[in-house]
C-alpha cells in the first residue's frame, strides 16, 4: 500500500507541469522544513544550532542526475565550496554526495576523480565524505566508485545500503571484501527511498525491517561502524537493544535522522547517550529530495496541501 502511494507521488512529481509549479512555489510551501538553506551560508545558523544541542551534522549539497560534464563539475565545485565554508565556520566538513550529482551516469572516470578530490579535501579538513545510494540502476557503479575512492587513499569515505533491495546482502559482502579494513568501515543502512520495480524489492514493511536489522548485525559482526538511518521507532529500539546486548563499543552505532523529521526524538536519543548525526540538505536543487520526503509519508503531503489553501 505504502509502495503504491510512493510510486504514485513520485510519478506525479516527475510530470513536467507539476515540477515547474512546485519549483516555483515549493520553497514557500514547505521545502524549507526539510532543507536548511539554499546555500551553505544560509544554512549555518541551523547547523550551529544542531551542533550546540549535542547532535552532529552531515551536510548534503542537493543535486542529482546532472545532464552533462559541465554541470557535474559545477556541482563538485559547489560541494568543494561547502566543505570550505563548513571548515571556516569551525564545523567538521562531513558531507554526503549523490554519485549522479558528480557525473556517475555520464562518465565513471569523471565521477571518480571528482569524488577522490572532494573526499581528500574533506579528510584534510577533519571531515569525511559519504556516497549516498540512489536508484538501483546505479548501485553497481556506486559500489565500484566507493572502492576506487578507498584505493585512491580516502579511507574514511563511506557508503549506504538499502534494505528494500533483494540484492543488498550480497552488496554488503562485496563492500566488506573491498574495504581496506572492515573494522574501520562505516556503512549507513536505510530502508530505501526510490520507486523501484516490485520484482527487485521486498514487498512488506516487516520484511524490510528484518532485512535492515540483518544487514546491521552482519556489519557489526564484521567490526564495522553502522549508521542506523531511520525514523522508525521499532528499528531505533531494536538497534539500541542489539548494541547494548552485544556490548558494542559506543562508536560502532550512530543514529542518523533527516533534518526536520522527528526533531524531539533526535534530541531524546542524545539524552539517552547515543551518537546522533542529522542529515542536513542545503542548496537550490531541492525538488527531487523534497518529493521523496512527500512520498514517504501521507502526512507530509497533507502538510504541503494545507499550505496551499491556508
Ligand atoms: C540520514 C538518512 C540518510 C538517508 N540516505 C538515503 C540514501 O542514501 N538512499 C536512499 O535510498 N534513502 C536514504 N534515506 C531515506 C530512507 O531510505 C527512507 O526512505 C526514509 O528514511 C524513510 O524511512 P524510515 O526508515 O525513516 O521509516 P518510515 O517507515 O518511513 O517512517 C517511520 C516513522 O518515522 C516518521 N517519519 C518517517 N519519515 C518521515 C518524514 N519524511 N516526515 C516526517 N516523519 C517521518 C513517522 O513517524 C513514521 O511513522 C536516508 C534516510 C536518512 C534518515
Amino acid at each position: 500500500m505504502l509502495n503504491l502511494y510512493r510510486r504514485g507521488v513520485l510519478g506525479v512529481a516527475a510530470l513536467e507541469p507539476v515540477s515547474r509549479l512546485a519549483r516555483r512555489h515549493g520553497w514557500r510551501l514547505g521545502a524549507r522544513r526539510f532543507v536548511a538553506g539554499q546555500d551553505p551560508d544560509e544554512a549555518l545558523p541551523a547547523l550551529r544550532e544542531i551542533v550546540a544541542s549535542g547532535r552532529q551534522v552531515i551536510v548534503d549539497v542537493l543535486g542529482e542526475y546532472v545532464a552533462d560534464a559541465a554541470a557535474a563539475q559545477a556541482m563538485a565545485a559547489e560541494v568543494a565550496f561547502t566543505i570550505t565554508t563548513l571548515a571556516q565556520a569551525g564545523l567538521a566538513p562531513v558531507v554526503s554526495v549523490k554519485p549522479t550529482q558528480v557525473g556517475l551516469a555520464l562518465d565513471a572516470d569523471l565521477a571518480a576523480e571528482q569524488v577522490r578530490a572532494l573526499a581528500s579535501q574533506a579528510e584534510a579538513a577533519g571531515g569525511k565524505l559519504t556516497l549516498d545510494m540512489e536508484d538501483v540502476r546505479y548501485v553497481d557503479a556506486t559500489l565500484a566508485l566507493l572502492e576506487r575512492t578507498w584505493q585512491a587513499g580516502a579511507g574514511r569515505t563511506s557508503g549506504v545500503l538499502q534494505a528494500y533491495l533483494l540484492r543488498t546482502p550480497t552488496d554488503l559482502e562485496t563492500m566488506l571484501a573491498a574495504a581496506p579494513d572492515p573494522v574501520a568501515l562505516e556503512v549507513r543502512i536505510v530502508k530505501g527511498a526510490y520507486a523501484e520495480e516490485p520484482s527487485l524489492t521486498l514487498s512488506d514493511m516487516a520484511a524490510i525491517r528484518r532485512a535492515f536489522m540483518d544487514l546491521a548485525e552482519r556489519a557489526w559482526r564484521a567490526g564495522a561502524q553502522v549508521n542506523v538511518a531511520t525514523h522508525d521507532e521499532r528499528l531505533i529500539l531494536e538497534a539500541a537493544a542489539f548494541a547494548r546486548g552485544a556490548g558494542l563499543a559506543p562508536g560502532k552505532l550512530e543514529f542518523q535522522l533527516l533534518y526536520g523529521v522527528r526533531p524531539k526524538r533526535q534530541r531524546a536519543l542524545v539524552e539517552e547517550g547515543h551518537r546522533v548525526r542529522i542529515y542536513v540538505p542545503v542548496g537550490r536543487d531541492w525538488y527531487g529530495y523534497f518529493s521523496r520526503r512527500l512520498a514517504e509519508r501521507p502526512a507530509n503531503l497533507a502538510f504541503v496541501l494545507r499550505g496551499l489553501v491556508g
